[in-house]
């Protein structure tokens, strides 16, 4: 046997042979898997040394301050702007002033924001995370099902959580979870007994736990494929729950309420904005949608959210402090190239957002479909320092796109 063969890891014992890479030391040796553990030691001791300085770190902001922030970032929703800023102030307000009286519990503000996909709803509770500083998660709801079913557990929404905590406890106890496509998990049908319905009011039962704040157990990891794994305690009563979702045809059940209440309505006041009825959404509406009253009782606040019309899309273009276009300038300009779009190549972007009914989404495929090239070629062509896109290139460079060949329905 050689020398090297006889050389072993000083901590695991293994040989050379068996651990593959050895390190030396001044007296021993170190192989790879016990680095990789040490490391992880590491780690997890200095979060857990952190931890406690996160946790506290979230700022308690007024109404006003929150809605100023989300005016950088999204564009319109006044209505929902400035529910959301109160259901969040009162919320943060409602842990901190918890934290000294016990004898008066203020209820939580969990919400439910109504509006069709790609209005901002992600975008709004992000956001609001982004500026309290808090940890921040999106739950889909519609791969959420009844515990013993093939799917997730409601519990796995805390995993992601807690992974987006940094494994902070403490931290993610006060974090913001979004639920989006909450409308996706109503009742199939008037009838509750009519069969086994799993994935619809099962997962909506299973929720109320969740929502209302206990203690659960969460697996780290999410899922159930690890049945060994430790499972981390987490208490939900000060976690926020922002359900989302489109609920689809919503507007009928508004109207026909409204139609059958309209001589309770008919104040000389106010007109009746017959296009918009959204704006009307009560909680009796998302119970005939097919949530069920307990569920809703645990998110009494419901706001709703504009479909984005012509104007919207434009302003989101380039109004946004992140904005689809100033992140395209920048970029550019990483490469020293200053790129400028003309005014009708923006209103050409929004026309085809809206042709191919893409919404807001669309806009950053439509810029892909026109720049593409160009970053695709500038990058080695170094003479190049500024680039305007005309609304003719971009016609041309759109016709020519994979996009520009999928059919309107
Ligand atoms: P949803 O309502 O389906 O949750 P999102 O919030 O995820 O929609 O919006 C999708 C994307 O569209 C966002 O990341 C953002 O870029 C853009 N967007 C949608 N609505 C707005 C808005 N009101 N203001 C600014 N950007 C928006």
């Amino acid at each position: 046997m050689s020398k090297e063969e006889n050389i072993n890891c000083s901590f695991c014992g293994r040989s050379k042979n068996d651990a593959g890479i050895l390190i030396a030391g001044l007296t021993g040796h170190i192989c790879s898997s016990c680095i990789e553990q040490a490391h992880s030691i590491v780690d997890e001791q200095k979060k857990h040394d952190s931890g406690s300085d996160v946790s506290h770190d979230f700022k308690l902001m007024t109404p006003q301050q929150i809605k100023d922030d989300l005016d950088e970032y999204v564009i319109g929703q006044d209505d929902a702007k400035r529910v959301l800023s109160v259901a969040v102030y009162n919320h943060y307000k409602r842990l901190t002033y918890a934290e000294g009286n016990e004898d008066l519990e203020i209820d939580k503000s969990n919400l439910i924001l109504v509006g069709r996909t790609g209005t901002g709803k992600t975008l709004l509770a992000r956001t609001i995370a982004k500026s309290l500083n808090v940890p921040f998660c999106i739950a889909d709801a519609t791969v959420l099902t009844e515990a013993g079913y093939v799917g997730e557990d409601v519990e796995s929404i805390l995993s992601r959580l807690l992974q987006a905590a940094d494994y902070n406890v403490e931290a993610a106890e006060k974090g913001i979870v979004f639920i989006d496509e909450i409308d996706k998990i109503a009742r199939k049908s008037d009838n509750p007994s009519i069969t086994r319905d799993v994935s619809g009011e099962g997962v909506q039962q299973a929720m109320l736990k969740l929502l209302e704040g206990t203690e659960v157990n969460v697996p780290p990891q999410g899922g159930r494929k690890h049945p060994e794994q430790k499972m981390i305690k987490v208490n939900t009563k000060n976690i926020l729950f922002v359900a989302g979702g489109a609920f689809d045809g919503i507007e009928q059940i508004i109207g026909r309420r409204i139609n059958t209440n309209m001589i309770g309505f008919s104040s000389k006041d106010e007109k009746l904005d017959t296009d918009h009825l959204l704006q009307y959404v009560t909680p009796t509406d998302i119970k005939d949608f097919g949530l069920i009253p307990e569920l809703i009782g645990r998110m009494p606040v419901l706001t709703y959210l504009n479909p984005l019309d012509e104007k919207a899309l434009r302003r989101i273009l380039t109004e946004p402090k992140n904005s689809l276009i100033k992140q395209y300038v920048h970029l550019f300009s990483l490469d020293d190239v200053e790129l400028k779009l003309d005014a009708d190549t923006l209103d050409f972007i929004v026309e085809k957002a809206l042709e191919y009914k893409l919404g807001a989404r669309g806009l950053r495929s439509i810029c892909e479909a026109i720049l593409n090239d160009a970053m695709f070629e500038l990058p080695s062509q170094k003479d190049t320092t500024e680039l305007r896109i005309t609304l003719e290139y971009a016609r041309s460079k759109f016709a020519g796109s994979k996009l520009a060949k999928l059919k309107i329905a």
